[in-house]
């Protein structure tokens, strides 16, 4: 069974010199995977990539710990304009934005990008990938206030586990990635949520689940190794895994399956 890998960084340096094989790897291992750009320069890159490989998406906008660099969302938004033309464009989500409070990037700014992306969802009626990282109760607020039509993916979510139902609750998916083979709060959101709530990703190329070093280089073939562990939370086969979680992610990303 193939897995969909629903976020990864497959533009970042770390794959440079290998990008190419893994991408012909992927092809026995994942029906679908979508790369995240994160500002204007890896938003070229990923669009380049989804052209070439037929399982490969992407999402695009302007991550919260990039919002000091150069950045132009009306760049941003002109690709959305472009490129929503063509019916079989495979832009299909916005993102990843949000809050991250765990380092210092200042506040202020990271809310006025995540709001303007909020809007820009709005407006092309796409799915928003939210990064949240010790910031769940100001995210949750602003989603809260600023309503997304098609809610989208709480990606790698890392909160309290009673938090996640808030956002589960507002139609939200949950994305659990290596992390549930390593802290036990993810574990327990897991155990908390159901599966058709959730859907897998790796956030290649960090976060490497479980028995590798936590700091070695993440990617699609890993997937295996979260399936497992999602099985094992909620007793359930790693088949029913595969085949709920997949499903879930056409359905978010709203992909036409393809026979
Ligand atoms: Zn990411």
């Amino acid at each position: 069974m193939l897995y969909f890998d629903t976020h990864a960084h497959y533009d970042w340096e770390e794959f440079d010199k290998d990008r190419r094989e893994l991408f012909d790897k992927f092809n026995e291992n994942v029906c679908g995977l979508v790369n995240i750009g994160i500002n204007l320069d890896s938003a070229m890159k990923v669009k380049e990539y989804a052209n070439e490989y037929s399982y490969m998406y992407y999402s695009i906008g302007i991550h919260p710990m990039e919002v000091e660099k150069e950045n132009s969302l009306e760049k941003i938004e002109q690709i959305f304009e472009d490129e929503l033309k063509n019916k079989d464009s495979k832009l299909i989500a916005i993102g990843e934005t949000g809050l991250d409070y765990h380092f210092d990037y200042p506040v202020e700014l990271q809310k006025k990008y995540f709001l303007e992306q909020i809007k820009l969802a709005n407006k092309y009626e796409l799915p928003i990938i939210i990064h949240s990282r010790e910031s769940q109760e100001d995210v949750y607020k602003i989603l809260k206030e600023n309503v997304v039509k098609k809610a989208g993916i709480m990606h790698c979510y890392s909160g309290a586990p009673e938090m996640s139902k808030k956002f589960v609750e507002m139609g939200y998916y949950l994305g659990v990635g290596g992390p549930v083979t390593r802290y036990k709060d993810v574990e327990e959101t897991v155990r908390i949520t159901s599966i058709d709530k959730i859907v897998i990703e790796t956030d290649s190329p960090v976060l490497p689940p479980e028995p590798f070093e936590k700091h070695s280089r993440n990617n699609s073939l890993y997937l295996n190794y979260i399936v497992k562990k999602i099985a094992e939370i909620k007793g359930i086969s790693e088949e029913e895994v595969i085949e709920k979680t997949t499903e879930n992610a056409y359905k978010v990303y709203e992909i036409k399956k393809k026979l």
